[in-house]
């Protein structure tokens, strides 16, 4: 079989002396929409955080098309087409919606290939479209999801890192969100995404990974953890 887009075997991350992540095995293959989800504090987005460069691991190895990217900072990384979506979305506030776009694109030097994938994130959220000069300080949060999401898609990347899409949003957006996630993935977009919503985020997923107190407690394909009785007892509130 050819190997994983993403494998993260024993990863260990620490904050000061205290182990958030303590051997984390998972992996992403190309094409595939895999969930990570598990209760508050289980350590995901710190998972994520590594596998971006943004934290420094204290233990094990990550590797992305095959080769190694411990100890590489973010900035980097997304130039290998890493690209993440952090909880919060981290929008520029002060810049319109089509500036923000713009700004996923600032690696890239393909003028052509730009404007035809800001064509494809408009068809994508028309609703950014119909207000690209607008500040994207003046978005609803669904909104400034939806362009976080689109920002990081302007750097067409490989494999996409969703933290928590639909944390804060009413229900209307939360399906509205979820059907976006569904369409970038059916658009041939590898994602990996952080999830509280375990029910919604194990019905779109290939595959997932249950995470508790730092540690993979259970995986395997969605439909199978979303019937679970121990993933419904714990995270379907049955
Ligand atoms: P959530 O959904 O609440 O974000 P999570 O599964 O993503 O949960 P993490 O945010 O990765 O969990 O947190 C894992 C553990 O690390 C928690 O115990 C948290 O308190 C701790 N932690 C997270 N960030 C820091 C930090 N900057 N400094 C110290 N401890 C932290």
């Amino acid at each position: 079989m050819d190997q994983p887009l993403l494998q993260v075997d024993g990863l260990q991350v620490a904050y000061g002396g205290i182990e958030a992540v303590k051997g984390v095995d998972l992996e992403v293959r190309e094409g595939e929409l895999v969930s990570l989800i598990g209760s508050n504090g289980a350590g995901k987005t710190t998972t994520m955080k590594a596998v971006t460069g943004l934290l420094p691991l204290a233990g094990g190895d990550i590797r992305y098309r095959g080769q190694s990217i411990r100890g590489r900072g973010a900035w980097d990384l997304v130039r290998e087409g890493l690209a993440m979506v952090p909880e919060g979305r981290g929008v520029f506030a002060r810049m319109t919606i089509a500036e923000n776009l713009q700004m996923g694109a600032h690696i890239r030097r393909d003028s052509g290939g730009i404007a035809a994938d800001l064509d494809k994130v408009f068809a994508i959220f028309p609703r950014l479209k119909e207000r690209r000069a607008q500040l994207a300080g003046t978005l609803s949060g669904g909104e400034q999801q939806m362009l976080a999401m689109g920002r990081a898609l302007m750097s067409r990347p490989r494999l996409l890192l969703l933290d928590e899409p639909s944390m804060g949003l009413s229900p209307l957006m939360v399906d509205k969100i979820f059907e976006v996630v569904r369409e970038v993935h059916a658009q041939g977009v590898t994602l990996l995404l952080v999830e509280q919503n375990a029910s919604r985020a194990l019905q779109i997923a290939d595959r997932g990974y249950v995470m508790e107190s730092g540690l993979v407690t259970m995986s395997g394909p969605g439909r199978d953890l979303l019937v679970d009785p121990k993933v419904r007892a714990a995270y379907l509130g049955e």
